[in-house]
Parts: structure tokens; C-alpha cells; sequence
């Protein structure tokens, strides 16, 4: 396992106005790529995924990026465009969620399969 902290730092994030993908320059040098319907469908509050031990892809939702702040120097917390707000995404969680050409063979979230909540 590569634990470099590097990895799960952000230099930057990008979600432009009318963007359908956001973009986090890690500290190590990656570019991550996440869409934003990804991110809204894997959205780990409580709300969206009740208390089980799985984080499941649920789609529909909302997937305009009205706000991003950051929680406490480990995660983001997005607000969507129908205000809901309550995901905190650990930047480990954002790692993971990468889909670009790189991480997206392996990642389990491209193929928009149940994840274990461990990971986020
Ligand atoms: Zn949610
Ligand atoms: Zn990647």
C-alpha cells in the first residue's frame, strides 16, 4: 500500500461554473478526476445512505456544485445545487473516487458498484 500523505493532499480543486467534473491537483502530483454525478451518487451522509456498512452509487440526485468548503484540513464538504450539504468527503475518499485513466481500471466506484464505508 502506498500511504504517502502526499496522496491525499489537495493543491487545488477545480469545479467550474456549468463543469460536470471536478478536479483535485493532489500533493503528489496526480490529477484527479471526479464527476460530479459520481460524487453526488456515492454521497456518504447518513441521509442518502442510512447507516449501513456499504456506500451504494444511488443516481438522480442533484449534481450541481453550488459550494465546496473545506472541513477541518482532512475533507470537503459540497454543497449540490438543491441544497443538500451534509456529505463530508475525506480527501482518502476523494483518492479513491478517482475515475481518471489511471485509477479508473481499478477503482470499484467506475463500475458504480457498493463500497465499504471503511474507505471513506
Ligand atoms: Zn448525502
Ligand atoms: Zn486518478
Amino acid at each position: 500500500m502506498n500511504d504517502d500523505p502526499r496522496r491525499y493532499s489537495p493543491r487545488a480543486v477545480r469545479a467550474p461554473v456549468g463543469a460536470d467534473t471536478m478536479e483535485i491537483d493532489w500533493a503528489d502530483g496526480h490529477v484527479g478526476v471526479l464527476p460530479n454525478e459520481m460524487l453526488r451518487a456515492y454521497c456518504p451522509c447518513a441521509a442518502c445512505q442510512g447507516h449501513s456498512g456499504e456506500i451504494k452509487f444511488l443516481p438522480g440526485g442533484n449534481s450541481v456544485i453550488d459550494g465546496i468548503e473545506e472541513v477541518g484540513s482532512y475533507a470537503l464538504q459540497l454543497t449540490w445545487g438543491d441544497g443538500h450539504a451534509s456529505g463530508i468527503y475525506s480527501f482518502r475518499y476523494l483518492r479513491r473516487l478517482c475515475v481518471c485513466p489511471m485509477c479508473a481500471p481499478h477503482s470499484p466506484f467506475a463500475t458504480r458498484a457498493s463500497i465499504p464505508r471503511a474507505v471513506t
